[in-house]
């Protein structure tokens, strides 16, 4: 399975995605920058040099292990160019309204209804967990605004703005080559929440995160009793707190990522 960094680097229009990314080269480059932002680096023996395949097989100079950047993804396997699944993929995240395999057959003109059916299946498949289980560990939470006039009022309760209820896990892993320690992002739960009480706070914490998990809040009061004694709170104070090593860097992370791809389906006027 091929694991991925999330990243901030998502095109804003549909005009920037396929500028981007028209060809297989973009895809692949893409692929590399989020599987490696800091450079390529063999998962076998940590080397930093490698040849690329005719096939975009990764090979590492010095032991030569392979890495395929499409193995472990829905992109396995397939006869298509890689593009046709990144114009599937930004069609499918940022249509608002609904999406058929017909339409996905136009877009990408595919020869076969059943090749658009199957991967409107894929995709479908990779949004759905099905063991949701509880977030649990070190868990942020927060909310955030999407919508509204931006003349409205500003912070919490801004009206006319729809609530967004976030919550992350985020541990620290290590490279078994440098051994230096570095931060990950993992499960994520995202809800609408008609207010920011401590009744509603409460009732997204309990579904979604185990009792007993470290959870890491800004210093709002309706955290307070929505988290009790059931959980290990960590309030920290968010306002000058920048990069990953911040508090609450994953939230805001997930929070930008999710206006960005509201702002593009916007664009695409959908
Ligand atoms: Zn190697």
């Amino acid at each position: 399975m091929t694991n991925f960094t999330l990243t901030e680097d998502f095109p804003n229009s549909e005009i920037e995605f396929d500028r981007r990314f028209s060809n297989t080269e973009a895809c692949y480059e893409y692929l590399a920058r989020i599987k490696w932002p800091d450079g390529y680096t063999c998962e076998k023996c940590g080397h930093n040099a490698c040849w690329l395949s005719s096939n975009n097989i990764y090979i590492c100079k010095r032991c030569e292990h392979q890495i395929s950047l499409t193995a472990g993804t829905i992109m396995h396997g397939t006869k298509k160019p890689i593009t046709y699944w990144f114009k599937a993929m930004w069609w499918f995240t940022t249509r608002k309204s609904g999406v058929n395999a017909v339409n996905l057959q136009e877009l990408l003109g595919l020869g076969s209804y059943h090749t658009a059916w199957s991967w409107l299946q894929k995709l479908r498949r990779c949004t759905v967990r099905k063991d949701r289980e509880k977030l649990s560990g070190r868990v942020e939470v927060d909310e955030f605004f999407i919508g509204g006039k931006k003349s409205g009022k500003r912070g919490r309760g801004a009206e006319g703005k729809t609530i967004v209820l976030v919550a992350i896990e985020r541990y620290t892993a290590q490279d078994p080559e440098t051994l230096n320690s570095y931060w990950q992002i993992g499960r994520v739960r995202l809800q609408v929440a008609l207010d920011c009480s401590a009744y509603s706070l409460e009732t997204f914490i309990n579904h979604n995160i185990e009792t007993g998990s470290m959870v890491v809040t800004d210093k709002l009061n309706s955290y307070r009793p929505a988290l009790n004694q059931k959980y290990h709170h960590i309030p920290v104070e968010p306002a000058h707190q920048k990069g990953p090593e911040s508090g609450l860097y994953g939230v805001h992370l997930i929070a930008s990522l999710v206006k960005r791809l509201i702002r593009a389906a916007l664009s695409r006027g959908v």
